[in-house]
């Protein structure tokens, strides 16, 4: 086994090899750029060098440098984790001809199953079953758009090189097809560098269902089983389970040997999986291997009880695989929910801040989470947005999932929008719990993933200003005692409370929902007035933020976050952003920008779409940005004309930048 290794990689995975190379006695090198000199892996690691700066093309997909790296501290191995460099065949060979072991396939293997095309091909000769489509070599767009035709419409266009859901669009009719094409190809250029594409039909309701795979360098094969990901967003996987529900054993066996005559026609070695799309009624289709860890191999390890970076490990070092096909077994049922900076209700669009809360569920047995972040921690722009996995166990599924609703109800993140509501609404929503799967069930649930907001319980205006009138005197209290002037204004404060007959008002805000509260001192809490109704009100909240609070009769837990002027209140397994009003300015300045015209994040500029001084409906495509490695598109807010781009394509944007001058039609 290796003395050392260094991790070419971050997050929450970096985190995850340094814990089992840890466990084995192998110590760990971390490299970081200057936007992580705090973070979470380097911590934990042995050692840790600087690489770069913070865009990952300076620092974390840097080969030359991480070798250097690897060489200066004496690294026998380098473990990739995923993205990045994990699948660059030119790092795998680098690596090789440094002498450094590459915990990964050989780069034959990489180089074979990296282009969606060539894979194909190579799968359509070893008897692998393909979905009907083009993976050609000839991109004429006029040969391209004959091809999608004659597999007939709905296609889907793949960038070849593309992973991670991006670069492909769903093309539902010839008229649409030219437009999807240039998007597809223009994503596909940015995000990898090249931009063939190849065509396939649009399989309806589909699943995805992949397989993990492990080779050794013997040339034995064995999968550790399924895994199903067809819970996604935008073609991102959003929950993943093992094992998929519904799998027959037969189906199982048919599916596994496909998926290891797949690794074995590349001479795989090392973790890989081999993905298939799936029709309702269970034939398969392959679509891609990955070929190193994936981000769900955590549901694999809960069902198995193995631990797949310590057979990485072995396999690197030379070891035969641990265990043999007839000796691999699932016990269970395990589900994960990728946890995101995210704002579900703004298009799932990427949040950066500090994590001024973030305290997971209690991890057990049946509980795990995985992440790069503490709190206090920082997501920023530079990388996905992920905050963490969490990963459930059950008896069956339907224990995992009471787990997972549980879980996510004690999850407490404050300081970055976050998907944490929404993942408790989808595991929910009836076709989840019934295990009714297909990749389009997100958009097709809509209405109870987005539900019309319901009215606000009073309960969350009267515990938040609670929070806030025991914040106030806590800290009016400290004050107090430590004034050793008498005639301090904060005693002053002090006896305000005393002075029972004033009134003060509390104005609160959710999204464009307005509340006043009013607050009285009375006895050894308070009298919250809201809408005529009134409340006696009291209680304590810890340096923790947890309110124990006493409304009339009832006695609620809630934890109340405050972040400037907002405030993140967690109660009833949900959560409310809250906004204390009356400290906002007040008014409108007239010349405004409409917040939809600003850059959303810092990103590049990467088309100007509408003609300047045209008319354009409400919700036409304006400009199209690129930040963080996605593309999203500013659009029309109502009628109107562009009267200048104040950007040309390739510019960089600041956070907050006013893109364009738009006037509305009168
Ligand atoms: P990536 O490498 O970006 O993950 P994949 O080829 O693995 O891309 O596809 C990602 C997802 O897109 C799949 O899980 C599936 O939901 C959807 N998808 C892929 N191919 C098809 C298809 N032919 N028809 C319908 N959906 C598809």
């Amino acid at each position: 086994m290796f003395k050392k290794i260094l991790i070419a990689n971050r997050g929450e995975i970096a985190c995850r090899v340094i814990k089992t190379a840890r466990r084995m006695g192998v110590s760990t090198v971390a490299v970081y750029s200057e936007a992580d000199a705090d973070a979470r892996h380097v911590r934990l690691a042995d050692e840790a060098v600087l690489i770069g700066p913070a865009a990952a093309r300076d620092s974390y997909l840097v080969a030359e440098r991480i070798l250097q790296v690897a060489r200066q501290t004496g690294a026998e191995a380098i473990h990739p984790g995923y993205g990045f460099l994990s699948e660059n065949e030119y790092f795998a060979e680098a690596c090789a001809q440094a002498g450094i072991t590459f915990i990964g396939p050989p780069a034959s293997a990489i180089r074979a199953m990296g282009l969606k095309s060539a894979s194909k091909a190579l799968m359509e000769k070893a008897g692998v079953p393909l979905t009907p489509g083009y993976h050609g070599a000839d991109q004429d767009p006029v040969l391209l758009a004959q091809e999608a035709q004659r597999i007939g419409y709905p296609v889907l266009i793949k960038a070849s090189a593309g992973g991670g859901g991006k670069g492909m669009r769903r093309v539902d009719t010839a008229a649409d097809f030219e437009a999807a094409l240039g998007s597809c190809k223009r994503e596909a250029r940015n995000a990898f560098g090249d931009d063939d594409v190849l065509i396939e039909k649009y399989i309806l309701k589909p699943r995805h269902i992949e397989f993990q795979v492990f080779g050794d360098t013997q040339g034995n094969c064995v999968y550790l089983f399924e895994r199903d990901c067809s819970v996604q967003r935008r073609h991102q996987k959003v929950l993943e389970e093992a094992p998929a529900p519904g799998m027959t054993p037969e189906r199982r066996a048919a599916m596994g040997r496909a998926a290891v005559e797949a690794a074995k026609a590349v001479a795989y070695v090392g973790a890989g999986t081999v993905e298939f799309i799936v029709n309702q009624d269970g034939s398969f289709y392959f679509m891609e291997m990955n070929t190193r860890l994936q981000v769900e191999h955590p549901v694999t390890e809960m069902v198995t009880g193995l631990d797949l970076v310590e057979w990485q490990l072995r396999i690197a070092s030379g070891e035969p695989l641990p265990l043999t096909q007839s000796q691999l077994q699932i016990d269970g049922h395990a589900i994960e929910a990728r946890i995101y900076a995210e704002d579900p209700d703004k298009g799932f669009l990427p949040s950066t801040g500090r994590l001024v809360r973030l305290v997971p569920p209690a991890q057990s047995d049946h509980v795990r989470v995985d992440t790069g972040v503490e709190q206090g921690d920082e997501i920023t722009p530079h990388y996905d947005p992920m905050i963490a996995k969490l990963i459930v166990h059950g008896a069956d599924r339907r224990q995992a999932l009471s787990r997972m609703r549980q879980a996510l109800s004690q999850y407490r993140i404050a300081g970055v929008a976050n998907n944490v509501d929404f993942l408790t609404r989808l595991v929910t929503v009836p076709s989840f719990a019934d295990a009714d799967l297909d990749t389009g069930l997100i958009e097709r649930e809509q209405a109870l993933l987005f539900p019309e907001e319901p009215p606000v319980p009073a309960e969350v205006w009267q515990l938040v200003t609670l929070a806030e009138m025991l914040r106030e005197q806590r800290l009016a209290d400290a004050c107090a005692r430590s004034a050793a002037d008498r005639h301090s204004p904060w005693r002053a404060l002090d006896g305000w409370r005393l002075n029972g007959r004033s009134t003060r008002t509390l104005t609160w805000r959710v999204g464009e929902l307005a509340q006043a509260m009013t607050v009285e001192v009375s006895g050894a809490g308070y009298q919250l007035g809201m809408d005529g109704a009134q409340v006696p009100a009291q209680g304590t909240i810890d340096a923790d933020d947890e309110l124990h609070a006493r409304l009339g009769e009832r006695r609620i837990k809630a934890t109340v976050v405050a972040v400037g002027d907002r405030r993140q209140l967690f109660f009833a397994g949900r959560s409310w952003a809250l906004r204390l009003a009356d400290r906002l300015p007040v008014g409108h300045t007239g010349d405004e920008v409409e917040s939809g015209l600003r850059a959303p994040m810092p990103g590049k500029v990467i088309a100007l779409v509408a003609p300047v001084g045209v008319p354009v409906d409400k919700g036409m495509p304006l400009l199209v940005l690129e930040a963080m490695k996605m593309e999203h598109t500013i659009t029309a807010p109502r009628q109107g004309v562009v009267k200048a781009f104040r950007y040309a394509p390739g510019d960089q944007v600041p956070d907050g930048a006013e893109l364009l001058d738009f006037e509305g039609a009168p």
